[in-house]
């Protein structure tokens, strides 16, 4: 928590000692970088391939790099990645049979051959991103090797956020913009004036013994200070809300609203909210021979509960229509995720909202949905 005696500051220039610790220890460091005209997240070993000075300007359905003013690392929101890519990749190969002699098999379970991520500027939402989906891949009774793996080992280094995009909700969803634990050490990034720096909150045995490598003093109430008003100017900022405390019901008791037929019209089923989301965990499997039929493999990719396929059951599809598709995806983000794990599978990132190429945005949805119910109950009343 921020305040106790090991709240530290590290300078912006003793930065680069944080990533020079975490390649030393073995981690493979992956943080924000600017590519493609997008912030992503990529292997960043060096301070200079953060997006300093950068920022961007989102929206439903559009996002737009723009320099900032100042010369802030970590000056940006969500972008159209997550963390999930490397903890649970796009495509992992599960297992491989190889035929042997006289007819016999071998099968051998894939192996994880990546050495341990180190996440820098994890986002409080995306944190608990990470727990919503630690929730579906390491259950105990059924845990995802891959996953479970990677996860355990990863060393996860929080930036708090200094602003706010259009997009960003996590204040309603009660996940940022300060993160409050579950994290090995936590940064908040402050700039004034000529002054450039970082209060520092290890948060781990691991957190602590990263930051005792790295040059950094004790901060002072000043300081905390500073990094309060920082998360709190975040805060300010947000403009998009969902009333959480009856969404659940709200949404049961809304299975045939009308809202679903206007979004049957504009949803493309592009699967593109599914993809960004940080807590989408869908899945195929997919079976791979050779031509001579000796070495087959079993590979699990990315799916969608937008897509016919994903809910084929003997003779057709359950879900064949958008509107069903939305709705299935709605319900199960917002209610049905309540019930199946005791937790909402929205963080409140934002990001189904910019990458909808159409522009859908499930706040504004769920206030139509709501204001329906009470056009309804005037009408009748
Ligand atoms: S549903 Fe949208 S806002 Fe919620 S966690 Fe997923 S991408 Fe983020
Ligand atoms: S809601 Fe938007 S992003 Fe999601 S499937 Fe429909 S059109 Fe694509």
């Amino acid at each position: 928590m921020i305040g106790t005696d090991q709240t530290s500051v590290i300078e912006r220039e003793d930065l680069q000692s944080l990533f020079d610790v975490v390649i030393a220890r073995g981690y493979v460091p992956v943080g924000p970088t600017v590519r493609d005209g997008a912030i992503v997240f990529d292997e960043v070993c060096r301070v200079e391939d953060l997006p300093g000075g950068w920022t961007e300007d989102q929206d439903a359905g559009s996002y737009r790099l723009k320099r900032r003013h100042d010369t802030a690392l970590f000056g940006y929101n969500n972008g159209p990645h997550s963390w999930k890519k490397y903890l649970f990749p796009p495509r992992a190969k599960l297992w491989e049979a190889v035929k042997t002699e006289n007819n016999g098999l071998t099968v051998r379970e894939a192996e994880d051959t990546k050495r341990p991520f180190a996440f820098i500027g994890v986002r409080s939402c995306d944190l608990h991103a990470l727990q919503v989906q630690d929730a579906v891949f390491m259950n105990p009774k059924h845990p995802d090797p891959l996953y479970a793996g990677r996860r355990g080992k990863a060393l996860v280094i929080v930036v708090n956020c200094g602003q706010a995009a259009k997009t960003c909700f996590c204040t309603s969803m009660n996940t940022g913009p300060r993160a409050e634990g579950g994290y090995d050490l936590a940064l908040t990034e402050i700039l004034d004036g000529d002054d450039h720096y970082f209060i520092a909150e290890p948060g781990s045995p691991d957190g602590y013994s990263l930051l005792a490598g790295i040059p950094h003093r004790e901060a002072d109430s000043a300081d905390v200070l500073a990094a309060q008003e920082c998360t709190k100017r975040a805060a300010e900022q947000i403009g998009r809300k969902i009333e959480i405390s009856d969404v659940k019901d709200l949404l049961y008791r809304n299975y045939d609203n009308e809202r679903w037929d206007a979004l049957e019209r504009r949803c493309l089923t592009c699967a593109n909210c599914t993809m960004a989301c940080p807590t989408c965990f869908c899945s195929k499997v997919e079976d791979v021979t050779d031509l001579t039929g000796g070495h087959a493999e079993r590979w699990r990719e990315w799916d969608s509960c937008f897509t016919m396929d994903f809910s084929y059951i003997h003779g057709g599809s359950v879900r064949p229509t958008t509107r069903s598709r939305y709705r299935q995806w709605l319900i199960h983000k917002l209610a049905t995720w309540l019930d199946q794990f005791g937790m909402s599978g929205c963080v409140g990132c934002g990001r189904c909202i910019t990458w909808c190429p159409v522009g859908i945005d499930l706040t504004e949805e769920v206030r139509l949905i709501r204001a329906s119910e009470k056009d309804k109950e005037a009408d009748d009343g």
